[in-house]
């Protein structure tokens, strides 16, 4: 089936995350006009009760289109540990403790569970949906491999960058400037899919 495009001028940004909807916005910037947020329109934060990243990304963004009758946009990304049977994954805010205060802690977990085991691969995945008002949504996966390290390093980032290491690369996620980092991650690569199918 073709992909639905984009050719309007509003575009809302489902999340309640200021630092998300920067980013969004900043990505969105050659395609559309207007880029108000969930929070900005007071929308609800709906669960995100899906089994996977895109069923995730696709509940917040029809949630927000049909409540602001306009497109909107929202993602949901995590960490896959293989070794883990694949945790934190959907649940990668909530090992901060939800709020994403305590990445410190989920960090430390995930050495901890890990124990001796040999295998360290890990991967990020960032899906990214659109959703009209009539119903309608278009998804994209991007994804971004490497192996987890420890102790963590760098300061720089959030969230599990410090123990990421991406394959062919020497930096952590959180060692790595940040453009650097945005050129190769998961959320990039989801982005130039949703480009290449929405707005190209
Ligand atoms: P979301 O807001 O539900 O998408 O939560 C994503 C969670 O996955 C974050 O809180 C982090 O724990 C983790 N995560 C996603 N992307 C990244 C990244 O680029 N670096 C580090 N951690 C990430």
């Amino acid at each position: 089936m073709t992909a639905r495009k984009f050719d309007g001028t509003t575009i809302v940004v489902a999340s309640h995350n200021r630092g998300k909807v920067r980013e969004m916005a900043e990505l969105l910037a050659p395609y559309a006009r207007h880029f108000p947020s969930a929070g900005e329109l007071d929308l609800a934060e709906p669960d995100e009760p899906g089994c996977t990243f895109v069923q995730n990304a696709a509940i917040k963004a029809r949630a927000a289109a049909s409540a602001s009758g306009h497109p909107a946009l929202a993602d949901d990304s995590g960490l896959v540990v293989p070794a883990l049977g694949g945790a934190p994954g959907l649940y990668s805010a909530r090992w901060a403790g939800g709020g994403n205060k305590d990445f410190a802690g989920a960090i430390e977990r995930v050495e901890r569970e890990l124990g001796a085991s040999a295998d360290r691969r890990a991967h990020f995945v960032a899906a990214i949906a659109l959703a009209w008002p009539d119903g309608h949504v278009e998804a994209v996966e991007g994804r971004v491999d490497g192996t987890l390290t420890f102790p963590p390093r760098g300061q720089k980032g959030f969230g599990f960058d410090p123990i990421f290491v991406a394959d062919g690369h020497a930096l952590t996620f959180a060692e790595m400037d940040p453009v650097a980092k945005h050129a190769i991650s998961h959320r990039a690569v989801a982005f130039r899919k949703l480009v290449t199918r929405c707005f190209g």
